[in-house]
């Protein structure tokens, strides 16, 4: 059974084998058209619209970011709360990356 994508613009079906944005407006996940994506971040009232999660991009800024921030705890003595409050934030960042894969694009 194909699962059912839905543009949170057009409502229109996405066809998963085209290219569609996942991302994140506030905390949610959302999906987008390309199309609509691009029109959606020229609306004012999307300023908490984030880049989006399905790309080799994003997946880079996770690990990246989640490197350098296990680095910052373990080099720092003691352990800076601001790391581990860093650590969570990573781990929301590697949340939604999972999240994405595993709902949308896999
Ligand atoms: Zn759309």
């Amino acid at each position: 059974m194909e699962k059912e994508i839905h543009c949170n613009r057009c409502y229109g079906e996405i066809n998963p084998k085209e290219s569609f944005v996942v991302t994140t407006d506030l905390l949610k996940v959302v999906t987008y058209h390309d199309d609509c994506y691009a029109k959606e971040l020229k609306t004012q009232n999307k300023f908490f619209l984030s880049e989006p999660l399905n790309t080799n991009i994003a997946t880079l800024h996770v690990v990246v970011g989640n490197i350098f921030i296990i680095a910052l705890i373990f080099f720092s003595d003691p352990p800076l709360l601001l790391g581990i409050i860093l650590l969570i934030i990573g781990g929301i960042g590697i949340f939604y990356r999972l999240y994405s894969w595993f709902k949308y694009e896999r």
